[in-house]
């Protein structure tokens, strides 16, 4: 016997319906590329998404069709999201901080037909445009008196290439499992891998992660993504907020610390989502500045580990409650937040702090298992670390276009990353698997030296990888980066991390360096670490 409710297809189109209708004059707040902030509401990204649909449609763009973004976070990149999933097409974020030969592949590889850019990319899109011979025009998000002189194919205006459609359209009807956005994976080993959202998965997800122990997002709230769109579906918040009738403040291109605090202040931003290295940019600035955070309430900070000291400066401080987040791409991508159950919400001080370091408890639709290398599975028991597998309905299944199985026989997808659960289910990511340092048969995480280092009050940001070692396999290099007029000794900072950690976790050797690679999603770049340190031996 079948239930007799209605079929109501989980589409996109209906979050911004939704907001059009209940949440019409919520504001969507954004630093325009050419300069000036911008306002919209939900109302009206709905009424220009039908024109941009329309305007798709007129020419010839339809289901399965991919659209590329090559865009800020912007309240153009947000509708265009919403326009191209209206008509059943693919919104395809690409990533502007990948290599030109990557976003080559990327874009032929998911023959993507238009491709819609901020004039910021103007200038990168002439360059590769030869090599892109699926795109059929490029829309460049500005308006006529901003465009620029082009060569770019069949380029024109946003605004005048939504002015010729009124918006008098009807949403596409498609099954909910209809492909909606693409991503490709920043694949550190041979080509990006492309993961592909439906419309289904989509919503899902956007709907778990709205839940209070995770953004916990509410019509009150002013949500500030600095996570991009280009960053897997910006954690969500793109579906999320308007899904729950939470105003907007898209940071566009200006992501440093004194624009992310100015847009914080003048807007009311209760919540923000981002990687660690923006926060620390953000509190580097609060502390040069003196300045005070009087509207933000809660940050989640994820994408890769979230150093203690950051936490504790948001929290102690700034009075901003942290919740520190993990996920991936192929997830859509959240996989797990660290907020209170009642079993941990007694915790205060450095216990909490302990308690926060780790990546929190998984939502309603993303199962977890740790396993060892054979597949059996792993106690909850917070000591006994396994590779962390995952399934659920917003899980990736297969890469397009590939057809090698990614899951295990129990549908789970291996997520690289190595684990503890503790008896209360958080999650505490020890290492990438490749990352982890193999000493004498043992592990040390390279991520829980990362953040010891950055709690010494000299260090803006560390980095830790393995070395080859004549007796024990591999070894602890420590790089560090001082904050400004900082000088440290080397036995300083071995000095603040001695006692914290195992005896024979202590990096072997610390090396001081300028900068700190990371890659297109704002992770340390251990590839590139590795690379430039090949040659690097432990003396004696
Ligand atoms: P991406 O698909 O680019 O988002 O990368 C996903 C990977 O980032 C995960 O598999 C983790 O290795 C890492 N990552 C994400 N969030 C965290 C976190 N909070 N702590 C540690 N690693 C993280």
């Amino acid at each position: 016997m079948l239930g007799l409710m209605q079929d109501w297809p989980l589409l996109i189109h209906r979050v911004i319906d939704y907001a059009a209708l209940q949440h019409p004059n919520r504001s969507v707040v954004s630093r325009s590329v050419e300069g000036p902030v911008h306002r919209t509401t939900y109302a009206h990204i709905r009424k220009r998404s039908l024109q941009l649909a329309q305007r798709l449609r007129r020419d010839g763009i339809g289901i399965g069709d991919r659209v590329a973004t090559l865009a800020w976070n912007t309240a153009r990149h947000l509708e265009s999201w919403y326009g191209i999933t209206g008509v059943g097409a693919i919104y395809h974020t690409l990533n502007p901080r990948l290599f030109e030969d990557q976003l080559i592949y990327i874009a032929n590889h998911a023959a993507d037909r238009l491709m819609f850019l901020d004039l910021t990319f103007v200038a990168l899109a002439e360059k590769i445009a030869d090599r892109l011979p699926t795109i059929e025009r490029y829309v460049i998000l500005t308006d006529a008196a901003h465009m620029p002189q082009t060569k770019l194919k069949n380029a024109i205006a946003y605004e005048d290439y939504i002015a010729e459609a009124d918006g008098d359209f009807k949403w596409v009807e498609v099954d909910e499992n209809t492909a909606a956005g693409m991503c490709y994976t920043s694949g550190t080993t041979g080509h990006p891998k492309g993961v592909v959202y439906s419309h289904r998965s989509n919503i899902l997800h956007a709907m778990a992660a709205a839940m209070p122990d995770y953004l916990s997002l509410a019509s009150r709230d002013v949500v500030m993504p600095v996570v991009p769109l280009f960053h897997a579906n910006s954690w969500s918040l793109a579906f999320s907020a308007p899904m729950t009738g939470a105003a907007l403040v898209m940071p566009g291109p200006k992501l440093d610390g004194a624009s992310i605090f100015s847009l914080i202040e003048e807007e009311g931003v209760t919540m923000s989502a981002a990687v660690p290295t923006v926060w620390l940019g953000l509190l580097q600035y609060l502390e040069s500045s003196g300045e005070k955070l009087t509207r933000l309430k809660r940050v989640t900070i994820g994408g890769s580990a979230c150093p203690r000291a950051v936490t504790e400066a948001f929290e102690t401080k700034y009075g901003v409650t942290v919740s520190h987040a993990w996920g991936m791409t192929e997830m859509s991508p959240l996989g797990s937040f660290c907020t209170p159950k009642p079993e941990t919400a007694a915790l205060t001080g450095s216990a909490l702090y302990d308690l926060k370091q780790k990546q929190g408890f998984a939502p309603f639709t993303v199962d977890m298992k740790i396993t060892d290398d054979n597949g059996k599975i792993l106690p909850w028991d917070g000591t006994t670390f396994g590779r962390l597998k995952v399934r659920g309905p917003a899980v990736s299944k297969a890469y397009f276009g590939l057809h090698e199985n990614i899951l295990d026989e129990e549908g789970y997808f291996d997520t690289g990353d190595v684990a503890t659960i503790d008896e209360n289910g958080y999650m505490n990511i020890t290492d990438r698997a490749k990352d982890v340092i193999k000493s004498g048969g043992e592990w040390i995480s390279s991520i829980e030296l990362e953040n010891l280092a950055v709690g010494h009050p000299d260090v803006a940001e560390a980095a830790v990888i393995g070395i080859p070692h004549p007796k024990w396999d591999e070894r602890p290099l420590l790089l560090i980066v001082l904050k400004p007029d900082r000088s440290p000794t080397k036995q300083d900072i071995l000095a603040f991390m001695q006692g914290k950690i195992a005896k024979w976790w202590m990096p072997d050797e610390v090396v001081f360096i300028p900068e700190i690679p990371h890659t297109a999603t704002g992770k340390i770049s251990k590839k590139t670490i590795r690379d430039q340190f090949k040659e690097f031996r432990f003396e004696g």
